[in-house]
């Protein structure tokens, strides 16, 4: 494996976006709304550089990709707080085609927040397909598959604290 971001670098980006939510959600008491299972760490490393009041929930998506590239998300598991009227900040770890966070943006709002916003750790810019903004990002990457802090590979190696691109020899 070999390193593309250092834990340093990763936390100088998320202070650099807890500062800028921190400034923009002062007194509007936004839900955080993670996505999981990989932004967990993010998550809860953003929420520590946090200095306004914030509440936090959680849903967990799937995706199954299929030879044919019809693609579908399932929800695992809903929302307990209501969102209506809320705003709400989808933390997500990693958007590459953008169909996961197409998705659930679209799901939420139906439900009529009062506004939507989204963080992104990692955004593969090049792949992705959306016509709404990604509000907050960590860091644009290349294509190449990437595993650590939080992100996995058959469910393995999310504990590492930093992000590695995967090399063949790993597999
Ligand atoms: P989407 O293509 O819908 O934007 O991304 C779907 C999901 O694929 C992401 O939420 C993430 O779970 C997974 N994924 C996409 N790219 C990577 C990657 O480079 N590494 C890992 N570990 N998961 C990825």
């Amino acid at each position: 494996m070999i390193e593309l971001i250092s834990k340093e670098k990763i936390d100088s980006s998320v202070n650099r976006i807890a500062n800028q939510i921190n400034f923009d959600y002062e007194d509007r008491n936004p839900l955080f709304i993670s996505v999981l299972s990989g932004s967990f760490v993010f998550l809860s490393d953003l929420i520590r550089k946090i200095n306004i009041d914030i509440e936090i929930d959680f849903i967990k998506v799937n995706s199954y990709k299929n030879l044919k590239s019809t693609e579908k998300i399932n929800f695992k598991f809903d929302l307990s707080t209501k969102i209506k009227n809320r705003n709400i900040i989808i933390i997500e770890d990693i958007i590459d085609t953008g169909l996961t966070i197409n998705t659930i943006y679209n799901y939420f709002l139906q439900l009529k927040p009062k506004s939507i916003s989204i963080a992104t750790l990692l955004f593969k810019k090049d792949r992705s397909n959306l016509n709404f903004d990604i509000d907050y990002v960590g860091f644009n990457i290349p294509l190449d598959f990437v595993v650590g802090y939080g992100l996995d590979y058959n469910q393995k190696l999310r504990n590492l604290d930093s992000i590695f691109l995967l090399e063949n020899k790993d597999l």
